[in-house]
């Protein structure tokens, strides 16, 4: 349960998200040597949307990557629920490959679920796939029974993916969805891995749980986090930063390998919820 480059390259474990990112002319050097440091350090794996500043953060990422060996890349990007059907769908992604300097996309969302019935938007992404613009096609925020009514639409079952919000304080998605995505061998994109830096759930990062593990393994909360969720089988976090040394750091956290023991104290510090709860959406 990986994604592979063109080229066969798995995806770096760790992600890197573009939210907020490439909006200000100030910061857009910055942002820059942050993807690019990431890059490097093997995250290759970028998530994007035509949403995110009005394409200002695929415009970013456009930039990020030159120089770099596309086939290596995993390019990810998601259309807006209202583009996602005939009409509009092959037009958004060709603006997207546009601002992101690319012919394809590796990896192409919906980015929540809208009016357009699955029916039609599976039929535009498998056209877009036969026109070469796009690898593979998945979603984002559906619960399980979206999922089952996906998979019930012709095609519907070549979803590569659901991206949703999981991080260690907001743990809805184990209760049936991750394992209805595991059974049919469909990776999950852990967005807000690092809950945007704990502001989604107060008492996060500095809980004296997180604190401990990060000390036992001289790390920081950030990277316990993404260590929690990478722990779980077929979980990619996306973490986005704005700094190299916080992409660095996010990298780095594939090497924190978290002990029974220490997932049984965060488990206990943050517990799953035992029975079904919305699923949680920023
Ligand atoms: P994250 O949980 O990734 O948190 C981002 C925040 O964490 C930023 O403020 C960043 O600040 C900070 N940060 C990053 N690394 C570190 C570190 N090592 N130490 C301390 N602080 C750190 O939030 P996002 O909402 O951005 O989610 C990640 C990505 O998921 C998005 O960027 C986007 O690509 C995707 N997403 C998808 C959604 C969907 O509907 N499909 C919805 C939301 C997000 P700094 O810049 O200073 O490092």
């Amino acid at each position: 349960m990986k994604f592979v480059s063109a080229n066969g390259t798995p995806a770096g474990p760790v992600g890197q998200g573009t939210w907020y990112l490439g909006e200000n002319n100030s910061t857009f050097q910055r942002e820059k040597d942050a993807l690019r440091a990431g890059i490097q350090a093997g995250m290759t794996l970028i998530d994007t949307a035509e949403m995110y500043g009005s394409g200002a953060a695929e415009t970013l990422v456009g930039e990020a990557i030159q120089g770099a060996e596309r086939e290596k890349l995993f390019l990810v990007s998601k259309v807006y629920p209202y583009n996602a059907g005939r009409r509009n769908i092959f037009r958004s992604c060709e603006n997207s490959l546009r601002r992101m300097k690319c012919d394809y996309l590796d990896l192409y969302l919906l980015h929540w679920r809208g009016s357009v019935p699955f029916a039609e938007t599976v039929e535009c992404m498998e056209e877009l796939k036969r026109r070469g613009l796009i690898r593979q096609w998945g979603v984002s925020n559906l619960d399980r029974e979206d999922m089952k009514e996906l998979f019930a639409a012709p095609g519907g079952d070549g979803c590569a993916t659901d991206q949703v919000l999981y991080h260690l304080g907001s743990r809805g998605i184990e209760y049936d969805l991750l394992p209805w995505l595991r059974a049919r061998d469909i990776p999950v994109m852990a967005y807000c891995p690092l809950a945007q830096a704990g502001l989604l759930r107060r008492g996060l990062m500095g809980s004296p749980a997180v604190k401990q593990v990060a000390q036992a393994h001289q790390a920081t909360p950030s990277q316990v986090l993404l260590a929690f969720l990478l722990a779980q089988e077929g979980v990619v976090p996306i973490p986005r930063s704005s700094r190299a040394a916080h992409t660095l750091e996010n990298a780095a956290a594939a090497e924190v390998k978290l002990t029974a023991a220490e997932l049984a104290a965060l488990n206990k510090a943050f517990p799953a919820p035992r029975r079904k709860t919305m699923l949680d959406i920023v």
